[in-house]
Formats: structure tokens, C-alpha cells, sequence
């Protein structure tokens, strides 16, 4: 380009020279500079012409052969034009190859713009959600599908998890929704049909409630006779150790059926919506109490009540979930230890923690260590006489109350417990 400039400022530079030294020699110096300059800026118009021409009309055709700077301009714009044309076939060919694997998945998927109306779907989430293409591109999501459990998961904003909702178009099935964000504010709604998994964890459920709820008759009987036995003379003093550990026994089974029965329930219940507004402080309080009348366990058990707020909940379950963090501070620590319960605010959020200086729990057992009968030892758990599905309980009813459980713990040090309620259950004192 720098070579054709310079070509050209030569060319008019000498066309200048010649058109003076003719128009000297003619006597009309003027007249010939003035029909030289007209020549050349002719020209130039005319290319000009050629080249709007070929811009709007003949774009894909190889540009006219022009001379000199003209020649270079056609050139350059010509090849720009096929390098840009090459990109938008390599994406459109991407695009292509995308929506033809979309289009072939099972599973639906979604693009919607940061402003949660649909750009696209494949076949499979039309089939799902009940999509029609032409009238719900361009509408919002949260408009078509209507499940309150899918809205409030949109509003909240945490898309770690997939939210399970029944499908619009028919109750009997379930389908998973998962929110992936990406680009610039967009995203990607994933749509499965889990009906089947739902099918078999409500087969699971229900068996679980039922074999505990046809043990329990069995039990009663057999824990009844134990009672009797215990107190019957006619029975001899060899028996009297025996029967005394059938009963610890009968109990711990009792104990388990009660919990599984518990359990079910909780699961079954699902998120609940309103509830009471707790005491947390006296129900705290009176935790405590039981605590140490449980006999066994530290007896310097601190109770720091740091906020008025009360919480909106189901008071049972919570006092479920809160004894039996209190009640494992104190099972897994030695008596010379200490226990401390903090009901605080930390930002929106209300919490309750349960510190103590027990023996801990290795980290690569945390993460499983709400799961039913999970066991960082299980010789521990029998000796000390839990039913290893107390923090399950706790898991579930915090989920219920949509809340999390954080769990810190350094084995010979102890562990920290802390249920993180969100801002909307919790009741200002003044309230
Ligand atoms: P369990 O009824 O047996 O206590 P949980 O579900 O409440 O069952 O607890 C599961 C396991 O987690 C326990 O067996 C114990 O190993 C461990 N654990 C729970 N709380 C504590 C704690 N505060 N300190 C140490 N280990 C704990």
C-alpha cells in the first residue's frame, strides 16, 4: 500500500509538471493545469463509481482490474470480504453441527438470554416442557414453566444443584431441571426425565417405612416380655446380665425404627413453606438442661445467645436437629472437655453452632458423614450408643427448612457444627 501511494503521488506529481510546462509552452498555463486536473479527478470518480458498484451489487464476483491505488482498494476489500465469509461459514457450520447434536440428545436443553427469555431449544425440551417453537421463542421461561419450586430456584440464583419439579404437561412424571451459566449473562437449562430414579427412591422410601413401621409391633411385644422378665423373681441371677442387654438392646432397636420412621417422614414432607416463629433461646435453653442430664459428657456446657431473632419453622423438628447436634458435642467428648452452643447472626443469615473440644472427625469422613448408618467407627458408635442417623435427621429437617450444615472438625481437637438458616426465617424480637 505505502508502494502504491508513493507510485501515485509520483504519477500526479509528474502529471502536474507536464500539464505546467505544456500549458508554458501553449501560452495557457492555467487552462491545461485545470484540464489535467479534471482528467485525473474524472478518473478517480469514475473508479469510484465502479467500486460503489461493486459493493452493493456484485460482492461475491471477482473485482474489476483497476489500475494503480484502485487496483490495491479492490483487493484488500476483496479479500477481506472472503476471509469474513469463510468465518461465518465455519460458525455457521459449528451452529450447525451443535443443534444436530442437541437435537439428537434425550436429554432437553434450553438457551436462554440474560434476561431468562428462550433463544432456542431442541426437540427434546419441546417434547418435555411442552415447548412449541414458533409462539415461546422469545417468551420467558419463568412464563411458561410455572412450578413454584422452579421459580424460586431461578430467583435464588445458586445453580450448583438441579431442582426436581413434576412435568408440566403430566403429574406423574418428574423431570430435572439444571441451570448452567455462561457467557455474557446467558444460560443453558438442562431438562432431564428422572421419573424412573423418582420411581425407585419412592419404592425405597416406602419400603423403609414399612419394614420399620412392621417392626415396631414385633418389638413392643419382645421388649414387653424383657420388662417382665426383668422383674420376675422365679428368674435366676445368671439371667439378670443377659436380659439386662436384650433390653439395651430392644432400645437401640426401638431407637433406629424410630429414626427411620422419622426419616421417611422428613423426606416425604418436602420444603416447607411457612411454619411457627420458635424460641429459639428458650428451646436452646432447655437443650442445654437435658444435655447435662444426660449424666455422661463435659459438664462446662456455654450457651451464647447473641440475637433476639427468633425462627420461622417446625419447633419439632428443629428441636430434633438442634438436641442432636448438643447431644453429639457431648457423646464425643470427654468430660474434661467443653461444649458451646452460639445462636448468631452472620450477615442475612441466622445460625446456630455447635463447637466442641472432642475427638473430632477426620476430613475424609466429613463429606459422607451425614449419610443414614455412616460410620467413622463403627465400634465407636455402638459403644456409645447412637443410631447412626442423627445427622441425617439433622440434614433433612435443615433442608426442609432451607438451611445448610457446615461442618469443621480437627480430629483430637474437636468439631464445629453450624445450621445456616437464610434471611427469611428469621422473626426480628420486635416482630
Ligand atoms: P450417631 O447417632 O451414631 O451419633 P450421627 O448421624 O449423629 O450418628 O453421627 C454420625 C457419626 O458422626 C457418628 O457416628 C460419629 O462418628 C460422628 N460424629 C457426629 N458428631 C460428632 C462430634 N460432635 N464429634 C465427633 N464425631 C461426631
Amino acid at each position: 500500500m505505502q508502494d502504491t501511494w508513493l507510485r501515485e503521488l509520483i504519477r500526479f506529481g509528474l502529471l502536474l509538471a507536464a500539464s505546467v510546462a505544456l500549458g508554458a509552452l501553449l501560452g495557457h498555463p492555467l487552462a491545461v493545469v485545470l484540464v489535467a486536473l479534471s482528467v485525473y479527478i474524472g478518473r478517480h470518480l469514475y473508479w469510484l463509481f465502479r467500486l460503489e458498484h461493486w459493493l452493493s451489487r456484485e460482492r461475491r464476483a471477482v473485482p474489476p482490474e483497476a489500475p494503480g491505488i484502485w487496483g490495491d482498494i479492490f483487493h484488500q476489500l476483496y479479500r477481506h470480504y472472503r476471509r469474513n465469509r469463510r468465518r461465518k461459514l465455519r460458525i455457521a457450520r459449528l451452529i450447525r453441527a451443535f443443534r444436530n447434536s442437541t437435537a439428537a440428545m434425550p436429554d432437553g436443553a434450553v438457551v436462554l438470554n440474560q434476561f431468562g427469555q428462550i433463544v432456542w431449544f431442541n426437540d427434546a425440551a419441546g417434547r418435555l416442557l411442552g415447548l412449541a417453537r414458533q409462539q415461546d421463542v422469545g417468551q420467558r421461561i419463568a412464563n411458561l414453566v410455572r412450578s413454584p419450586a422452579f421459580i424460586r430456584y431461578l430467583n435464588a440464583g445458586d445453580f450448583r444443584e438441579p431442582v426436581e419439579i413434576p412435568s408440566p404437561l403430566d403429574d406423574e412424571r418428574r423431570l430435572s431441571l439444571q441451570v448452567v451459566p455462561y457467557g455474557d449473562g446467558e444460560r443453558l437449562l438442562l431438562v432431564r426425565d428422572v421419573t424412573r430414579l423418582f420411581r425407585l427412591e419412592q419404592m425405597r422410601r416406602e419400603f423403609v417405612a414399612n419394614a420399620s413401621h412392621e417392626l415396631r409391633s414385633p418389638l413392643t411385644v419382645i421388649a414387653g416380655y424383657l420388662e417382665a422378665l426383668n422383674d420376675d423373681d422365679r428368674v435366676g441371677s445368671d439371667w439378670e446380665g443377659p436380659i439386662r442387654e436384650m433390653r439395651r438392646q430392644a432400645d437401640r432397636m426401638s431407637g433406629i425404627i424410630a429414626d427411620l420412621l422419622e426419616l421417611s417422614r422428613l423426606e416425604t414432607a418436602g420444603e416447607m413453606v411457612n411454619g411457627d416463629v420458635i424460641d429459639v433461646r428458650g428451646l436452646l435453653a432447655r437443650i442445654r438442661e437435658e444435655a447435662l442430664a444426660l449424666g455422661d459428657g463435659p459438664r462446662d456446657v456455654e450457651l451464647m445467645l447473641e440475637t433476639d431473632a427468633r425462627l420461622r419453622g417446625v419447633e419439632k423438628e428443629i428441636y430434633s436437629a438442634f438436641s442432636n447436634l448438643v447431644f453429639n458435642a457431648m457423646r464425643y467428648t470427654p468430660a474434661s472437655g467443653r461444649v458451646a452452643i452460639r445462636w448468631y447472626r452472620r450477615g442475612q443469615n441466622l445460625c446456630l453452632a455447635v463447637s466442641d473440644t472432642g475427638i473430632g472427625i477426620p476430613k475424609e469422613h466429613i463429606p459422607r458423614i451425614t449419610e443414614r448408618f455412616y460410620r467413622v467407627d463403627s465400634g465407636r458408635v455402638r459403644s456409645k450408643g447412637g443410631t447412626g442417623l442423627g445427622l441425617a435427621i439433622v440434614k433433612h429437617v435443615l433442608q426442609r427448612h432451607g438451611a445448610k450444615l457446615e461442618i469443621d472438625s480437627t480430629p483430637g481437637e474437636g468439631s464445629t457444627f453450624t445450621c445456616v438458616f437464610p434471611s427469611q426465617r428469621a422473626v426480628d424480637a420486635a416482630a
